[in-house]
C-alpha cells in the first residue's frame, strides 16, 4: 500500500494510524525530518494546534513540513491539523504559527461554549450520497475560503467545515474517531496518484 505518515508530536495520531492501516496503507509515525522524507502522504491529527506548532519547531520539523507541502506532498489535517494547514489563523495564541498551504482563514475554537463539542450529519456530494457523521471537538471553522481552495462541506448555517486545495485536505471534525473512512479513502487516492507520478 501507499506509504503514509502520521505526524505524531501530539494529539490523536493513533486513531488516524489505525484507520489508515485498516485501509491498507503502510503507516509510519513521523517525529523527525528523516521520517517525513520516507512517506508519500501525511496526516496531521487533531489535538492542540498551539502545542503541535511548538513541538514542530522544537523538533526541527516546521521547515521540512513547509517544504514538503510546497513540493506537493498530499496532507490531510483534522481539526488542529486543519489549523496547522491554514494560511491564516484567527484566535491563535500569542506567537502561534501555522504551516500554511491552504488558502483559507480559520478561527480556532469557533463554536461557543454551549457548542464546543457536538455531532451532526453533513451532506458531502464528493464522498457519495450517504451523509458524513461529523464529530466536532473544540474545532475550528473556516471563516473564508480563498480563490485557490474549494469548500467541501458546510454546516446547515453555511459555515465551511471541510476544504480541499490540490493535494491538501482539511476537516474541522474528526472522521478518525467515528468509523467514517471516506475522507481517508479520498486522501489515499491523492497519495497513490502522487506516489505513481514520483516513482
Ligand atoms: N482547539 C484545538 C486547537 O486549537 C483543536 C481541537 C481538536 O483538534 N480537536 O488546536
Amino acid at each position: 500500500g501507499p506509504r503514509v505518515g502520521v505526524l505524531a508530536l501530539q494529539g490523536d495520531f493513533r486513531e488516524h494510524a489505525h484507520v489508515l492501516a485498516t485501509l491498507g496503507a503502510e503507516v509510519s509515525l513521523v517525529r523527525r525530518p528523516e521520517e517525513l522524507d520516507a512517506v508519500d502522504g501525511l496526516v496531521i491529527p487533531g489535538g492542540e494546534s498551539s502545542v503541535m506548532d511548538k513541538l514542530a519547531r522544537t523538533f526541527g520539523l516546521q521547515a521540512p513540513l513547509k517544504a514538503a507541502i510546497a513540493a506537493g506532498l498530499p496532507v490531510y489535517g483534522t481539526c488542529a491539523g486543519l489549523i496547522m494547514l491554514a494560511d491564516t489563523v484567527l484566535d491563535a495564541i500569542a506567537g502561534q504559527e501555522s504551516l500554511g498551504g491552504l488558502d483559507v482563514v480559520v478561527r480556532r475554537n469557533a463554536f461557543g461554549s454551549q457548542n464546543q463539542s457536538f455531532e451532526t450529519d453533513l451532506d458531502i456530494p464528493a464522498l457519495g450520497e450517504v451523509p458524513v457523521h461529523a464529530v466536532f471537538i473544540r474545532g475550528p471553522v473556516v471563516e473564508s475560503v480563498g480563490a485557490a481552495a474549494t469548500p467541501l462541506a458546510t454546516l446547515a448555517d453555511g459555515r465551511v467545515v471541510a476544504v480541499e486545495q490540490g493535494n491538501l485536505l482539511g476537516t474541522s471534525f474528526h472522521p478518525e474517531i467515528t468509523g467514517e473512512h471516506r475522507f481517508h479513502e479520498y486522501f489515499l487516492a491523492k497519495v497513490r496518484e502522487r506516489a505513481s507520478v514520483s516513482s
